[in-house]
Parts: C-alpha cells; structure tokens; sequence
C-alpha cells in the first residue's frame, strides 16, 4: 500500500503541471502513467507558446499570466538539461490574404499587449525578416514566440519532478478504483491510497465511467518533421500562418503542423496528413516545400471543449475526484498557469475561473 495526498492518472502536461504546483504547497502526489512518457497530445515534436492566436491573430484568454508562467518554467527545467528542448526564437504571423490582414490588423489596433510583444509590419518588413515567404499586406511579428520540443520537455520536466520527490510511475494503470473514506487505485502489485484522485488523462478521458458525460471533442493533429536538401535554413523565427513551421535548433529541419481530423480511425500519422502539410507549407514557403523531405511524422490527439477551454473541478457526485484535461491546443500555454490556480483552489478553497470550472456542466 502506497500513502499520497493526490494520485493523479496521466503523465502528460496536465499531470506533470498538477503534480508540480501541489508540491508547492507541501502536498505528496503519485503520478500513473498507463504508457511511457510523452506518449499522448504531449509529445508532440514540435509546439508553439503563442498568445496570438487563429487567424485574426486575438490575445488569447489570461494571456499574459499564461505566458509568465510557461515561459518561467520552461527556463527553470531547462538550466537542468544540456538536451535542448526550446528556443526563445520569435513568432512571425504574415497575412496570407488581404482579409486576413484587415482583420488581424483591426485586431491588433484593438489590443493592448505588453510593451515589445506583438508588432504590426507592412508586407515589405514582413518579407525583410522573413525573404522569400509569402505576405499580402503585412502581419504580426512576436518577438515573444516560444517554440518547444513537447515530448523532450516531459522528458527532462518528469526527471526535474523525479528528483524532486514525486513518484511518477510509468507503464502502469489502475486495475481498479474503489472508495471509502479514501480512493484506493489498484496496480497489481500494489495499491494507492489517496485523499485526491485526478484524472489527467488526455483524450482517454471520456472513456472513463465517471467522465463520459462531459461535452469533450477529440480532435487528431499529425506533424511532420521536414530536412531542406539544401542544408541549414537561413531563418531562426518559428511562423504561423495556414498551420504553422516550428523551428527548432537542428539547423536544416523544422517542423510543420497541424492536421485538425474530427473524423479519424485510428491514432497513426499517415499520407494524407503529409499531403496536408505539404498544402499547407507550399502556401507560406513553396521553396522550401519543394526541396524538403519528411524524415519523421507523428499523430497525437486534442481534447477541445465547446468554449474551448479546459475543463477542471471535482466530480459532481464523487468527492475528492478530480479531472483536469480540455486543453486542446494551447496545452503549453494555459497548461502550466491553470495547474497552479487549481492548486490554489484544491488547497485554498478559492474559486476557479468560471470559463474552465467544470460547473458548467451538468451530469
Ligand atoms: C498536433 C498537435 C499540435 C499541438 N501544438 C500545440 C502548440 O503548438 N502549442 C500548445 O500549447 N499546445 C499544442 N498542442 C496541444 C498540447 O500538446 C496538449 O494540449 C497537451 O499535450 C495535452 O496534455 P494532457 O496532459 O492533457 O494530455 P496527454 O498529453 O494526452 O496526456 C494524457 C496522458 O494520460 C495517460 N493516460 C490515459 N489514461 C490513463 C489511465 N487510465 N491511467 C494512467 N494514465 C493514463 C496517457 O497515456 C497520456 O500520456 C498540440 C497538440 C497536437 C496533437
């Protein structure tokens, strides 16, 4: 029998961010993964932290307190691995059509950002950072952008947690789960008894008998890992535009997503996806999509609400049982700063933020 105040399923960001911010208040979790780390939504090779988001480019909800605390931990896990996980390389949003301009334009006109965040450049200053790419009439320049090898921050995250303290265990998932006075999660070979018990467990969410009636959506996202042919690429920035090219620090490959299936059938990347990013790349840099060639390809899958917000909170019928998933695909961005405010809820009491309280469901 293993004793933990919380004993949290899934070890993705949700798990990961939870497990780290009740340990800021002394509290003991055990972290259950059912798969090796970094096999759900996040792992996925190559993600963006960025405020400004969909195609009008608008300030993403709690932005700046979001922003603050990723960028914050990211720094902090990364001073503890020579493995490179992210880069702080900017974000460049060129408008792909005179509408589209308009309205990020209008957008940004109407937006107060924090000094230096969010820059609007003509097509000519567009295309001085950026030559070659394509731009009608300017767009965004973020100097804040945050690209981030998901899966190799799990990686080094869950090792920073390890050493901390917390028992994170993977490859394992409960057998069973039964109640009285405490939830009681069977492994096999041992049992968990905890006062807490947290569902942080991705897409697999609604498959579960107490979580099956939340409205959530499971959206498939496949990417590609491209290599130019011509060899290192003569631009650092990460872009957003049809779908987005995360630039990490090999020097001649990038990644490019996303695919957005509703309808899928199973879990795999395949060449549909890859004809879809080609689409989507040739758009925005049809040089390079013409002398660029896969060398790896992932699928990884949403959860999305229909306010597009996380779902957090306790079980209406089942005291002390918790979920905390909906991220869809700002997992980076509200993932680290909603784990803390929940801590502060589960600890504190305080109340959490109408948009993601699971409250406004009903069973
Ligand atoms: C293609 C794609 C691109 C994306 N791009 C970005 C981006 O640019 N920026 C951004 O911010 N976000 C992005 N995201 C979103 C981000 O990756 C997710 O929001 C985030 O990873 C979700 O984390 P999670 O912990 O909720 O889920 P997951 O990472 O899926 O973790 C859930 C974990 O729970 C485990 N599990 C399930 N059931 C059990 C059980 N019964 N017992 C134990 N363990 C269990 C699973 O194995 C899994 O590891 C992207 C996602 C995709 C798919």
């Amino acid at each position: 029998m293993k004793h933990a105040d919380f004993c949290i399923l899934g070890a993705g960001l949700a798990g990961l961010f939870l497990a780290d911010s009740l340990t800021d208040h002394n509290l003991s979790s055990i972290v259950i993964e059912k798969n090796a780390l970094a096999s759900g939504a996040s792992g996925t090779p190559g993600g963006l932290v960025n405020p400004a988001t969909g195609r009008r480019a608008k300030k993403s909800w709690k932005a700046v307190q979001c922003y603050k605390a990723i960028a914050k931990n990211l720094e902090k896990i990364q001073a503890t691995t020579n493995e490179r996980f992210y880069l702080n390389n900017g974000l460049l949003r060129p408008a792909l059509l005179e509408k589209m301009a308009r309205k990020m334009k209008n957008q940004h006109e109407k937006t107060t950002w924090p000094s230096g965040w969010c820059q609007w450049k003509s097509e000519s200053e567009i295309k001085e950072i950026h030559p070659g790419i394509e731009c009608v009439d300017g767009g965004l320049w973020l100097p804040i952008g945050l690209t981030v090898d998901v899966g190799k921050y799990v990686q080094a995250y869950a090792q920073w947690l390890r050493d901390e303290g917390i028992n994170i265990l993977t490859n394992q998932q409960p057998l069973e789960i039964h109640h009285d006075k405490k939830w009681h999660v069977e492994l096999g070979d041992s049992t968990i008894a905890t006062k807490y018990l947290v569902f942080a467990t991705g897409h697999y969410t609604p498959q579960s008998k107490y979580w099956d009636w939340l409205p959530i959506n499971l959206i498939k996202g496949q990417v590609a890992k491209f290599k130019a042919a011509s060899g290192p690429l003569s631009f650092s920035h990460s872009i957003s535009s049809l779908g987005y090219i995360a630039r990490l620090d090999e020097e001649d490959t990038f990644v490019q997503g996303s695919t957005y299936e509703h309808d899928f059938e199973d879990l795999n990347p395949d060449q549909g996806g890859e004809d879809y990013l080609r689409k989507r790349m040739h758009r925005t840099l049809p040089e390079l999509e013409k002398e660029s060639k896969v060398v790896d390809q992932w699928a990884g899958v949403r959860t999305s609400t229909p306010n597009y917000k996380p779902i957090l909170g306790e079980h209406p019928k089942h005291k002390n049982l918790h979920v905390f998933t909906g991220l869809g695909s700002k997992g980076l961005l509200y993932g680290k700063y909603l784990a803390r405010h929940y801590a502060d809820h589960l600890v504190n009491d305080t109340a959490l933020y109408p948009e993601v309280n699971i409250s406004r469901f009903k069973d």
